[in-house]
């Protein structure tokens, strides 16, 4: 559950856990159990990181988006498919003429 900020008019802010669907909805103050409606004192992590770190890891994103694109993904697995099956033939090959040799 997300911590949320209230504001007792009386005691001052205080934070609250509480589901999201309820978080706008008002919190009796711990001090005084008034009903204190939400506010936001402190800005989401995204907004107080630096540019450089908002870089980094919109970086980091964009590459593990790419590594699960599903063309590439399915690409890979046609890929490995066509190996096997390239092996599969060799072998039976080899085995057949391993066979011819030996009733030679
Ligand atoms: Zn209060």
């Amino acid at each position: 559950m997300p911590t949320y900020e209230y504001m007792c008019k009386k005691c001052g802010p205080f934070t609250q856990l509480r589901p999201m669907a309820e978080c706008d909805l008002p919190s009796a103050c711990p001090e005084c159990r008034a009903r204190s409606p939400r506010v936001i004192l402190t800005a989401p992590g995204c907004l107080t990181m630096s540019a450089e770190e908002q870089r980094a890891r919109m970086r980091s994103m964009r590459n593990l988006v790419q590594e699960f694109n599903v063309f590439r993904w399915a690409g890979r697995m046609l890929l490995d498919a066509a190996r096997m099956r390239h092996r599969r033939r060799v072998l039976a090959r080899t085995r057949a003429a391993r066979r011819t040799a030996g009733a030679a």
